[in-house]
């Protein structure tokens, strides 16, 4: 329990209480809002991160993809090592973000 200072009279009340027994504002109520606010802003910051990661990952995954189709017609052995170690790095990194994406939902 934590005394917080009521929002209409600034009173101390506590941030159990569901309305200040001075003024009766709502206290309870407006604490608990506060609270999911907070969190829903959290979780929505982590996964557009992590949205954004999966992105560029995958992106770098096809473009390693159809570079190496490109490549591979040109013939040359040496030219095909890019975009294998391009579409490998874009494809563990999908993975591991992947895995970080299901390690933040609870
Ligand atoms: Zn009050």
């Amino acid at each position: 329990m934590a005394l917080i200072t009521c929002p209409e009279c600034a009173t101390s009340v506590s941030n159990k209480a569901a309305a200040c027994p001075s003024c009766g504002a709502p206290i309870a109520g407006a604490a608990v809002s506060a609270e999911v606010g907070v969190n829903l802003t959290t979780t929505q910051e982590t996964s557009k991160s992590l949205k954004a990661r999966i992105l560029l990952f995958s992106a770098m995954f096809w473009l390693g993809c159809w570079w190496l189709v490109v490549a591979s017609q040109s013939g040359s052995p040496a030219g095909i090592a890019v975009p294998v170690v391009l579409s490998s790095i874009g494809f563990f990194g999908y993975i591991v973000t992947k895995a970080m994406v299901w390690w933040h939902h609870k």
